[in-house]
């Protein structure tokens, strides 16, 4: 488990996140809501570090396992991150992307192959877990948008995580692509028992696939929740 304590977040005087105190569970499918500016992209990168926290602290199960650079390093590399942009690495392969999550990536690999048999491996399953097995060996940018964000899916997966971030992971796609990411997404936190928080914007979206939806609005939060607690405005 995953907890903030009264963690606030500041760019220069600006306070973009208020001393928010939240925990996210193991299992849990976390929606967060709300507009552009609400404090979402903060949120999220306060949960890895990534964006520092002016006030307060995060524990990982209790510990104040965030104090220590070495400790940072560890929960990182148990952080799956994914973007809205994918962050692929075009004109490699969609298995090398995934093994990115894994080891790294580095020029020398061109020249590596074949990579280690454990780490293929793991990289392959889980392909086959997106249903992009049969890509493996495709450039990633000949792929459509909702298939590089599932290689972006495999490639967090890859990592083994406790932890999966996703910041608007599904603003560029095409309604069908969102639902099939969202529900990927959904279907291995639940069965990997990894704890996931992604940011959206469509409140449709959140509703259908959350497990607890949490709004933000000018760095507060406004509301935390199930979806069938969230009436939608006629
Ligand atoms: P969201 O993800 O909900 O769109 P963000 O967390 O990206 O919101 O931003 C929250 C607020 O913090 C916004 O007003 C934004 O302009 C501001 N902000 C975000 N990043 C920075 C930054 N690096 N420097 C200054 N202000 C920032
Ligand atoms: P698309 O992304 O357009 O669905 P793909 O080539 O990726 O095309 O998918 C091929 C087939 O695999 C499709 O019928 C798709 O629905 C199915 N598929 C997608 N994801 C999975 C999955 N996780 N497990 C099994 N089959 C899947």
């Amino acid at each position: 488990m995953i907890q903030l304590h009264k963690v606030s977040v500041q760019y220069g005087s600006f306070t973009a996140l208020h001393s928010t105190t939240l925990a996210f569970v193991p299992g849990q499918f976390t929606v967060l809501l709300g507009a552009s500016g609400a404090g979402k992209s903060t949120l999220l990168r306060s949960l890895n570090l990534l964006a520092r926290p002016s006030a307060g602290h995060i524990t990982v199960d209790g510990v104040g396992e965030l104090d220590h650079a070495g400790r940072v390093h560890e929960h990182r590399k148990r952080t799956g991150m994914i973007f809205q942009q994918h962050q692929l690495i075009a004109r490699q392969s969609v298995l090398a992307n995934v093994l990115l999550g894994r080891i790294g990536y580095h020029p020398a690999w061109r020249t590596m192959f074949p990579l280690p048999y454990g780490e293929r491996r793991i990289a392959l399953e889980c392909l086959e877990r997106v249903g992009l097995l049969h890509k493996a060996l495709e450039r990633v940018d000949c792929l459509s948008g909702g298939q590089q964000q599932r290689v972006g899916i495999a490639r967090a997966l890859a990592q083994q995580p406790r932890l999966m971030l996703a910041d608007e992971p599904v603003a560029s796609l095409d309604p069908a692509s969102s639902r099939q990411v969202l529900a990927q997404l959904k279907r291995f936190c639940h069965e990997d028992g990894i704890t996931i928080v992604v940011s959206l914007h469509q409140v449709d979206l959140a509703c259908e696939y959350a497990d607890r939806i949490i709004g933000l609005s000018h760095g507060h939060v406004v509301f935390d929740s199930t979806p069938d607690a969230l009436t939608p405005v006629q």
